[in-house]
């Protein structure tokens, strides 16, 4: 980048992480994600340094937090009150670790803390008893909010020793009670804190002290603000003890590191741990331990250089949006999908989200060449959350769906009570093909071989119009294809044969119709036996099955009264493709057990198992469970408040077990 660029950028950063900084600081209401604000930081730390001069004294690389608030007694800090320098990965650890051995000698030991998701006080104590306590502000000067600090339980107010000194720590909102906070906040109709740090923030900076004091705040104490050797300690390990037995609370999960391997064990360790904490970390904390080797390696304006903050990998962070995809869905549902520059978020690149559907586009007003945070949190598809508007130049622009499919023309329509655009032609080539990956996929007639660049093809050369031309397919046909030798051919081949044995509920499942899945398919398979019987099934009689509902019998019952579809099932059959149920299911003899050859209901509600894992297991056991009563039920069993069923099958003299008979069977 050449520097008129960079002053540019630095300039528009300056300005951006300003206003951020401000809203998350001073108004306690962040307009962008943390891991956003790190992320436009980094950037200007990077411009920073590749151009010292343009390091402004008002640069947010210099400063510490934000302004304190107009409205509490100033305190000034005898010691500032600094941030944490940040690492995001391996590599910046072991640069951390580098030159901390290169200022302060290689015999060097770290402690890890957990990074508190919360805000930094000053406490102060007078021969043990505690004054007063200010927020960090900007780092020199920040606000009283000693009546506010009296009101949380784990504050000592009288130490076990009458010492005087500072110390400092983080004040959190667990996540129960913030969770509490803000459902009650909705049931008011008040707006909401967007995490527990701001939550926290937003309460000890309440001019009521009764109100924090309702917010159920806590504490952890993490060092002593002045000078900790005056108290004969000589590393921090020590000096977190030491406060432990003045009686303040400390975070029981440090550990001392005697090198960098084992603080980056020590992180990942929290990272899969840190969910099941009832508090938020946002990284994890790591101090040189020896106060002298700390003194060696010094400040920054802003930083100790003897500590850095681990940060977990950013769920949510920002890239260009640089235009949108449609994509023809199986069911015809036309999705749009946000083309991205590369970027790397909970760590993957990712360069495709999801934009879910039109409305969501313009509610969220997100326009084709806008900066758009990404979220990817867990396994999730990644998706976009939202536009920054403020970062807009103004040539992006809006984008508009457009009326006809881009796969085949043929108009969309927009199905009464759905979000989604659809397009219902079923001759779509887009639908079709999308289709033929779902038949041959994993769950249902799993045929390896054919992936969806060969199905394109297969498609495209009018060899496959529909799945049950997959069993027609002759090697001379493939012979080439792209990506397809003849060693592929042959094991193809092999797997399309192996596939016509298959049990009927892979068939049902890889046939998409709508609404049926996995689970249905096989109930649907088991009960019928073979396709036949299910197409002549009616709804009345779909949903006496257990766990099939009103939707998949319409569903089921509408795909098959379809001259199209007796077609096709008459040429998969002239295919050798098996339409029956074959499956393991069990044939346990009639009265074997306590439910075999039983029509069994299961009504109300059940303590020690939900009324599927009920269903499952009675089924297991060669019961038939139905979801309605008559006279051909054997058994039904009532849960608590069982309404309706239970009243018919007394009026029929229907035997009736309870929960615990129930157990007590099946545990047999
Ligand atoms: P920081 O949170 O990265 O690190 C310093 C702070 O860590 C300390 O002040 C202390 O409060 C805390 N901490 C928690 N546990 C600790 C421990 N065991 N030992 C020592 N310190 C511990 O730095 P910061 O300057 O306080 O704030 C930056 C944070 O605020 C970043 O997470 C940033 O994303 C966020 N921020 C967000 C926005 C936004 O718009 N979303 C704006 C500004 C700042």
């Amino acid at each position: 980048m050449d520097r008129i660029k960079a002053e540019q950028r630095v300039t528009e950063l300056n300005e951006q992480l300003q206003q951020y900084g401000h809203a998350y600081y001073v108004l306690d209401k962040p307009a962008v994600p943390d891991a956003v604000y790190d992320q436009l930081l980094n950037e200007l730390i990077g411009l920073e340094e590749l151009f010292p001069d343009l390091v402004f004294p008002d640069s947010p690389t210099q400063r510490v937090g934000g302004e304190p608030l107009a409205n509490f007694q100033k305190v000034t800090h005898e010691q500032p009150m600094l941030s944490l320098s940040n690492a995001f990965n391996e590599e910046d650890l072991r640069d951390f670790d580098k030159r901390a051995r290169s200022g302060a000698g290689e015999d060097i030991s770290y402690v890890c803390e957990l990074k508190i998701d919360g805000l930094a006080v000053s406490l102060m104590y007078e021969e043990g008893r505690f004054v007063r306590g200010a927020t960090r502000g900007d780092g020199r000067i920040g606000e009283d909010i000693t009546a506010n600090l009296r009101t949380i339980q784990s504050i000592p107010l009288r130490l076990k020793e009458p010492v005087s000194l500072e110390v400092r720590g983080e004040v959190f909102m667990p996540k129960g009670s913030f969770h509490a906070l803000n459902e009650a906040k909705a049931e008011r109709g008040e707006e909401l804190f967007a995490n527990p740090r701001n939550a926290a923030a937003g309460s000890l900076r309440q001019l009521d002290p009764k109100i924090a004091a309702s917010r159920n705040l806590d504490v952890f104490i993490y060092a002593i603000g002045g000078d900790a050797e005056t108290y004969g300690l000589t590393n921090h390990d020590e000096t977190l003890s030491y406060l432990g037995e003045l009686g303040f609370k400390i975070n029981p999960e440090r550990a001392v590191c005697q090198d960098v391997d084992s603080v980056i064990a020590y992180i990942e360790g929290w990272t899969g741990k840190r969910m099941d904490l009832p508090y938020e970390i946002d990284g994890i904390v790591i101090k040189v331990n020896a106060y002298l080797q700390q003194q060696d390696l010094g400040f920054t304006a802003r930083s100790p250089k003897w500590a850095t903050a681990y940060k977990f990998p950013a769920e949510e962070v920002i890239t260009r949006l640089r235009g949108i995809d449609l994509n023809v869905g199986r069911t015809g549902v036309v999705t749009p999908t946000a083309i991205l520059d590369p970027v790397a978020v909970a760590g993957t690149t990712v360069q495709r989200a999801s934009l879910h559907n039109e409305d969501l586009i313009r509610e969220k007003d997100i326009r084709i060449g806008d900066h758009v945070i990404i979220r990817k949190a867990g396994d999730i598809i990644p998706e976009v959350v939202s536009a920054l508007v403020e970062m807009r130049s103004g040539d992006e622009e809006p984008f508009q769906m457009p009326e006809n499919c881009p796969a085949c023309e043929a108009e969309l329509v927009r199905i009464e009570g759905e979000v989604a655009l659809r397009c219902v032609n079923p001759q779509c080539p887009a639908q079709i093909v999308e289709g033929l990956i779902h038949f041959v996929s994993r769950n249902a007639m799993n045929i390896e071989g054919l992936g969806e660049k060969v199905i394109e093809q297969l498609y495209r050369e009018g060899l496959v119009a529909d799945v049950s031309d997959l069993y027609k397919l002759e090697k001379e046909q493939l012979i080439g294809l792209e990506r397809m030798g003849e060693k592929s051919i042959t094991k193809l081949l092999m797997n399309i044969d192996a596939s016509r044995s298959n049990s009927m509920e892979r068939l049902l499942f890889g046939l998409g119709i709508r609404f049926v899945g996995e689970k249905g398919a096989r109930i649907l398979s088991e009960h019928f036996g073979s396709m036949e019987a299910l197409q002549h099934a009616e709804v009345e009689e779909l949903v006496t099955i257990f766990e099939i509902g009103d939707k998949v019998a319409d569903s089921v019952v509408t795909y098959f009264d379809n001259e199209e579809v007796h077609g096709l099932m008459e040429r998969l059959a002239a295919a050798d493709v098996n339409l029956t149920y074959t499956g393991t299911k069990v044939r346990v003899e009639a009265g074997a057990n306590a439910f075999a050859g039983k029509k069994v209901v299961l009504t109300g509600k059940l303590e020690g198992l939900t009324r599927g894992e009920a269903g499952e297991r009675i089924e297991a056991l060669g019961g038939k469970v139905t979801g309605s009563v008559s006279k051909n039920t054997d058994l039904l069993i009532a849960g608590e408040d069982a309404g309706s069923k239970l009243a018919k099958a007394t009026e029929l003299g229907v035997e009736v077990w309870n929960e615990e008979r129930l157990l007590e069977e099946l545990n047999k």
